[in-house]
């Protein structure tokens, strides 16, 4: 497509900083905009694999992000009870196999890092879009601020309640998937002579705690969980928790994972979403990525991922492809994403990911740029 087009992203998440940074480096001009008026160090983890790390060697940041990281060997399960161990898979002691770190890091650093790759001249906080109205030469953005702005083509990044995916498909609520996710901070100097796991995920019949290291030091560990739940109040993202309320959903652990509790500081308690899959991805010059197109239970630590390779991908189609029409760069996108995001979606949803030992080649061995963008 033609460098000269004026593209707009809104959300400046993960996936939409992606997309921004590379957009950049392609040579369009671009604007990011985000409701945010700037973002704060949210107290949680993210674990980015070598198919993210391969894309942030593009953004040019695989090395700053690695440098503050936590880069552990292998990812372990264990039995919630007894401890004994279920898996143990090769994760950087397999790095050649990769050809990238898998990287546990926190996930304000991540993005900060992520959005020092975007051009600050670029980059628009504190723009929430209220409405949006294509015409027949681009496409007219109105923000709740009452301002303005016109951009050739648009590229809704903005997450599970996207309002861009509410303007193309209208609106619908996201699904509750009847579980929730626990996050706690710990500071690691109050596990001392605990036998402290790098990377590791404990296990019962209906619920789960995953905990790693934050930092290259490791002195921030982590730890997120998935448990049932009845239901969750419509339009809450998040809501203080206890370590009470943690202590009796965890019962019967591992005296480990109890440890785990009693260090924890910041304790809060997240809703899981999901939406039905989209009939369409993108229309006319509008196209999703990330969580506006496909949420999923977070359990395989791969929603990030996948909003962070849609982006590639999506970049790769409108620069790659010699077209200027968007209806041929935005469905070359879909069809290479689609089948990828919704095996991905699918196994997350399950819950299944790694519990034994398996081979996670599929996964982390998946190269972006290593696709014919022509098969
Ligand atoms: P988001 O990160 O949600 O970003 C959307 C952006 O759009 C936000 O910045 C928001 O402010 C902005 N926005 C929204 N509406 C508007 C508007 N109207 N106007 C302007 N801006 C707007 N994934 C992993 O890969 N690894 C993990 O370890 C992991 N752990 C997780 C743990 C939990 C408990 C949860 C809930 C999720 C986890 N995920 C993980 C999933 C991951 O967080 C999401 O899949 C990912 O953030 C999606 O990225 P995105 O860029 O599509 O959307």
């Amino acid at each position: 497509m033609e460098r000269s087009l004026r593209i707009g992203v809104v959300g400046a998440g993960l996936g939409g900083t992606t997309a921004a940074g590379l957009l950049q480096r392609a040579g369009f001009s671009v604007v990011l905009y985000d409701q945010m008026p700037a973002f704060s160090r949210l107290g949680a983890g993210i674990q980015l694999g070598p198919n993210v790390m391969k894309i942030m060697r593009r953004l040019g940041i695989e090395e700053s992000m690695a440098a503050v990281a936590n880069e552990p060997q292998y990812w372990c399960s264990r039995n919630a009870t007894d401890g004994a161990y279920l898996s143990r898979i090769p994760l950087n002691a397999d790095r050649a196999r990769y050809q990238a770190p898998y990287i546990t890091i926190h996930r304000g650093e991540a993005h900060q890092i992520m959005l020092g790759a975007v051009d600050v001249a670029n980059v628009q906080f504190g723009k929430c879009l209220a409405d949006l109205h294509v015409h027949d030469r681009g496409v007219r953005l109105s923000f709740m601020d009452g301002t303005s702005d016109d951009v050739d083509i648009l590229i809704g990044a903005d997450g599970l309640n996207s309002c861009v995916r509410a303007k193309l498909l209208g609106p619908e609520d996201p699904l509750f998937t009847g579980w929730i996710g626990h996050r706690g901070m710990i500071k690691a100097s109050k596990l001392a002579g605990l036998d402290v796991g790098e990377c590791v995920k404990w296990w019962s019949s209906d619920r789960h705690m995953m905990t790693y290291f934050l930092d290259h030091k490791k002195e921030e560990f982590y730890f997120v969980t998935g448990e049932p739940a009845e239901s969750w109040p419509l339009g809450v993202s998040w809501v203080p928790s206890t370590h009470a309320e943690m202590h009796k959903s965890f019962a019967g652990y591992d005296p480990l994972v109890r440890a785990y509790i009693d260090a924890a500081e910041n304790i809060t308690k997240w809703p899981l979403y999901t939406r039905r899959p989209l009939p369409v991805w993108h229309r006319g010059r509008v196209v999703l990525l990330g969580d506006a197109c496909h949420p999923m239970k977070p359990h395989m630590a791969q929603g990030a991922a996948m909003a962070i390779e849609d982006a590639a991908m999506l970049v790769r189609c409108m620069s790659e492809i010699e077209t200027n029409d968007p209806n041929t760069c935005f469905e070359a996108y879909r069809h290479h994403r689609m089948g990828r995001a919704s095996r991905v979606q699918e196994v997350s949803n399950a819950n299944t990911w790694l519990r034994t030992n398996e081979d996670p080649s599929w996964v982390y061995g998946y190269d972006v740029y290593g696709i014919d963008l022509h098969a």
